[in-house]
């Protein structure tokens, strides 16, 4: 039945386009909702280029309509843009949801896996409910959504519960737009959805409930693959150290910290200190992996983290994690793969862990789409601090302070992440992993692949690192686009961190990490920079010191000891034996005859270098098993810190702007003699560096009248050495600005090289 129009002065019909993260939020059964409780009809449609609303009605309902879809929308979407036309009028009776459109750019975003809500969790646990104890409970709050999409738009038939048909229960919530599984698009139940599996070390499936068995079996010592959202995690009881060994063993991962997933913050709160902050990080949707101090008092054993008193925590974050950990207790949930390998995800991988590194599985048939690893955060100063950003935060975009033709920026080689550009916004990639292994190569150019597709992305620049030998260089480079553009690693760090902090104009950066090619190739790493996004000068770094025997030094610190104290002048092989009672007297013999082959002991400004030779000076590690241990073993030396910093000279002359810390090391070695502890030096030797860093900084500003400090690198990882470099800096009058949206590690260099390429490309009317 067709109504009348209403008298054409009464009634107005709008056309409202709403872009951000608008699907898979449960938008448009609020729209449906509002839109009915007004009285209003029309339609609302998914489309590429976002939510399409129609509403006819009276004037003012119309604005109270869109006052509502500004001011509340639903918790989980994010409003960026919302276009109203007004239209003619036109017969209608309803208001309706109308199937996706596929036609138009793609210019949506999707929203990142969400966490099980808590209406989910209460039903999952309520013996009446039609799923209880079913663990693929979900709805429009919650549930997998960047690793289940296949294509945009967000749609069952897209996305990996394709498959899976709706039981006439599950059909009836799907369609209800008054349900909270409304077109929720992995709605699912016992009947109809995705089941378990619990797999032993050959492959069989087992007979009977998988999450007891599953559960029994850890509590016995056993380690169990765990299929979560963005891939497997390898299981065992944190509390059992010899789990935890046969873990780290099969794994090959002898020191990196382990996460610990705990049933509850009340349990948390029993092994770790944290402030309301981190309660609210680790209780938001993302829950990602939060870095706590260990409470004195923790009984989980020092395996998990045998460097550092921290523990990363987090809490369960699927129905199948709330079933389990009820069973057994903080349990280690490490990303299941072998050393800095992607996440397996299907059962082709899933086959090469059974047996090897896992004992069973406890698995399911709904298939993962694409990795995405946990994410892994601090607080510091309120802030965020990420060392991993993956699952939760992806595929979140960024804002850019400009624009320009699209971008592929294809990342450093460790901690790799790429990111895609479209007009003012960036698209940064999951955490990737090291490119050396030849299965994160693969995950990376499908996942390049993958992401241009899902964003309806065409790059026509191709930006990469200046190192000419990273796979990522050699990728971009054979990649057929408009234009290549190779940028320098640390310029991209401090443009990365200006980018997410909207800075404009000239900034002072100063980038600390382990290594990067700088343009006279030699190996930067403790760069002063003056830069905006176009170019940069360098104006300070630390003073370089041979690495003998190259990338040998990056495994053994102990060797940068050695540099470091022989520049300090000790050249005798007893006196440095004395120092470095780790190395033969041969070894050393060995190790000063490199260090005066310039080819064999290339030269380096790394500030991971530094901490590097402190730490093997001080008796931490000689060798090391993943990048940056020293580093993490000298801040746990440091504690709480100091504001004592020993000796040091900024250069002049010839050599100025270079940061000298022989004074330095000579002071340290006086203080081991008089048998200071290794403690306190270490605290004096992180606070010499942010004084030495800030001083450089106000030395440069005298020249340069530039304001703004810009901090980054893979260094100011280490909050205590951060927060020491942001006071001394801001007490000197600097506008200080750090990450707090992307790490400050390696997983930043793709977001400042797509700037550097966007405002080298100059098509962005010349805004700065
Ligand atoms: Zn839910
Ligand atoms: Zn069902
Ligand atoms: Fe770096």
């Amino acid at each position: 039945m067709e109504q009348a129009i209403p008298a054409a002065a009464a009634v107005q019909r709008l056309r409202i386009l709403i872009q951000g993260q608008v699907q898979g939020v449960g938008f448009r059964p609020w729209i449906f909702r509002h839109a009915k409780q007004l009285n209003l009809s029309g339609s609302v449609c998914n489309t590429p280029a976002g939510l399409l609303v129609e509403v006819q009605g009276p004037k003012a309902e119309n604005e109270v309509f869109v006052q509502t879809l500004r001011q509340q929308p639903p918790l989980f979407a994010k409003v960026e843009a919302v276009h109203i036309m007004e239209e003619a009028a036109r017969p209608e009776a309803d208001f309706v949801i109308l199937p996706s459109s596929l036609e138009g750019e793609v210019l949506v975003t999707f929203p990142p896996d969400l966490a099980t809500c808590e209406d989910c969790r209460q039903e999952l646990f309520n013996p009446h409910d039609r799923r209880h104890l079913y663990p693929f409970i979900n709805c429009t709050a919650c549930g997998p959504r960047f690793t289940i999409i296949r294509s945009l738009p967000y749609d069952r038939s897209r996305t990996s519960m394709r498959d899976f048909a709706l039981c006439p229960a599950c059909a009836r919530e799907y369609h209800d737009p008054g349900n909270r599984r409304f077109e929720a698009q992995p709605n699912a139940c016992p009947v109809c959805g995705p089941q378990l599996q619990l797999l032993d070390a050959a492959g069989a499936a087992l007979a009977g409930e998988p999450v007891a068995q599953a559960a029994g079996f850890l509590q016995q010592g056993a380690i169990v693959a765990v299929k979560g959202l963005g891939g497997y995690h390898l299981a065992c009881l944190a509390a059992d150290s010899r789990a935890v060994r046969r873990l780290r063993e099969r794994k090959r991962r002898p020191h990196k910290a382990l996460a610990v997933m705990f049933a509850c913050m009340e349990e948390i709160k029993e092994h770790c200190l944290l402030s309301p902050g981190e309660e609210r990080e680790l209780l938001s949707p993302a829950r990602p992996i939060v870095v706590l101090p260990r409470k004195s008092g923790c009984f989980l054993p020092t395996e998990i983290s045998p460097d550092s008193p921290d523990i990363g925590a987090f809490l369960p974050y699927t129905p199948l994690h709330y079933l389990l950990l009820q069973k057994t207790g903080p349990l280690i949930m490490t990303s299941g793969n072998f050393s800095e390998e992607p996440m397996v995800k299907d059962e082709a991988g899933l086959a090469a862990l059974l047996g090897t590194v896992a004992d069973y599985a406890l698995t399911h048939n709904r298939p993962i789409v694409r990795q995405c690893d946990d994410s892994v955060l601090k607080l510091s100063g309120g802030g965020r601090l990420f060392l991993r950003r993956a699952r939760g935060f992806v595929p979140h975009r960024i804002s850019l302070p400009l624009a320009g033709p699209a971008v592929l920026a294809c990342g450093a080689d460790v901690k790799n992440t790429f990111c895609l550009t479209q007009d003012h916004f960036a698209y940064p990639s999951q955490h990737i992993g090291d490119l050396a292994e030849e299965a994160s190569q693969e995950f990376y150019l499908a996942q390049v692949e993958d992401f241009c597709a899902l964003h309806g992305i065409k790059p026509e620049v191709v930006a990469h690192d200046l190192h000419p030998d990273y796979f990522s260089t050699r990728l971009a480079r054979g990649m057929a686009a408009g234009r290549h553009l190779a940028v320098q690693h640390h310029h991209a760090h401090i443009a990365a961190c200006m980018a997410e902090n909207d800075v404009r104009g000239l900034v002072l950066g100063v980038a600390l990490d382990g290594t990067g090619y700088g343009p006279d190739h030699t190996v930067w790493g403790g760069e002063i920079l003056l830069a905006d996004y176009r170019g940069f000068e360098r104006l300070a770094h630390l003073q370089p010191r041979p690495m003998p025997g190259g990338e040998q030094a990056i495994l053994h610190p102990v060797r940068m000891a050695l540099s470091y104290l022989h520049g300090a002048g000790v050249h005798a092989v007893a006196d440095m034996q004395a120092w470095l009672p780790a190395l033969t007297a041969g070894q050393i013999e060995n190790l000063l005859a490199l260090l005066g082959k310039p080819t064999y002991s290339p030269l380096t400004s790394s500030a991971g270098r530094l901490f590097d030779a402190v730490a093997a000076l001080l008796g931490c590690a000689g060798s090391v098993t993943y990048e940056g241990q020293a580093a993490v073993q000298l801040q746990s030396l440091a504690g709480e810190g100091t504001d004592d910093f020993y000796a040091f000279e900024i250069l002049r002359g010839e050599k100025a702007g270079r940061i000298s810390l022989e004074s330095m090391f000579r002071e340290i070695m006086t203080d081991i003699k008089q048998g200071q502890n290794a403690s306190g030096i270490a605290a004096r030797f992180h606070s010499t560096l942010a004084e030495a860093v800030a001083a450089a900084c106000e030395q440069a500003r005298a020249a340069v009248k530039v304001e703004q400090a810009v901090l980054s690198g893979g260094v100011f990882q280490n909050e205590l050495f951060l927060r020491m470099c942001e006071k001394r800096l801001s007490q000197r009058g600097f506008a200080v600005y750090s990450h707090h949206a992307l790490p400050p590690n390696d997983g930043c260099i793709s977001l400042g090289q797509a700037v550097i390429a966007l405002a080298q490309s100059g098509a962005n009317g010349g805004e700065q």
